[in-house]
């Protein structure tokens, strides 16, 4: 049997925000395809997952996770527990490797920080019930964040995406099994302070991804973001660590099968 080379792994990733932008999806899967690239469409509200699943029907390289993120206690948004209902059959209905993007915001500072935490508490069970994994998005909120995985334990384990908190909360995080993810935001010149956090990381905790289409990373800086930029974090992450593409490559598959097991 011919074996599949290894190749790269784009750890979140949302197909009808590139859509929104004008990005030609099915091109991009495509071209994905013919490079053996893996992934996860992550799924931002309780009932987008239809419409993801039916899209990916025929790419079955590509994962999909399912959540509610902090903007959905925003006050333009249905109730909550509207969402969560939606959310809990369409899950019932699809198959999904992860429950999220799910977590806190006081950037953008939706609803109430309690409102925020009670959401993304709900979340962590409805995942713990299913035997998922949990991807967590949190931004500005680190004190929050951290009492909140300091209040529980993560069995099936989770990714702390687009890591740009601190080094405290990253270390606490790994010590609670999590996986550090880094996007585009660490080639950027001014983030010292996360490339430093990137190295303090074990090798077998840290996964990349690009986020798309938000962040694209130097040298694509500014334009729409897309899985195929995932080569530049690739190469930043490879000469920051002083790990050949080739391990680096073949680690981060490793971490990626250790996250969907
Ligand atoms: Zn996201």
């Amino acid at each position: 049997m011919k074996q599949i080379p290894p190749a790269l792994i784009d750890s979140h990733f949302h197909l009808l925000a590139m859509q929104k932008k004008g990005v030609d999806i099915a091109e991009i899967l495509k071209e994905m395809q013919s490079l053996n690239m893996q992934g996860i469409d992550i799924g931002i509200d309780g009932d987008d997952l239809a419409q993801r699943s039916a899209l990916l029907a025929s790419h079955p390289f590509i994962r999909l996770s399912a959540g509610i993120g902090p903007w959905g206690v925003a006050s333009d948004q249905k109730p909550v527990l509207q969402q969560l209902d939606i959310l809990a059959s369409s899950l019932l209905q699809h198959d999904v490797c992860a429950i999220g993007e799910i977590g806190l915001d006081n950037h953008w500072g939706y609803g109430t920080k309690r409102s925020q935490q009670e959401l993304c508490l709900l979340q962590m069970d409805l995942a713990e019930q299913m035997n998922l994994p949990v991807i967590i998005h949190t931004r500005e909120a680190d004190e929050e964040m951290a009492s909140l995985l300091e209040s529980r334990s993560f069995p099936r384990r989770g990714i702390m995406h687009c890591f740009q908190g601190s080094k405290e909360l990253a270390l606490l995080a790994v010590s609670k099994g999590m996986f550090i993810s880094f996007a585009g935001p660490i080639t950027y010149k001014a983030n010292r302070q996360m490339r430093e956090i990137c190295k303090a990381i074990p090798l077998d905790h840290i996964l990349l991804e690009t986020d798309s289409p938000y962040l694209s990373p130097e040298p694509k800086r500014g334009r729409t973001n897309t899985p195929l930029h995932m080569v530049h974090i690739y190469e930043a992450v490879s000469s920051l660590l002083e790990l050949d593409m080739d391990r680096l490559v073949l680690q981060m598959e490793a971490n990626f099968s250790a996250f969907l097991n």
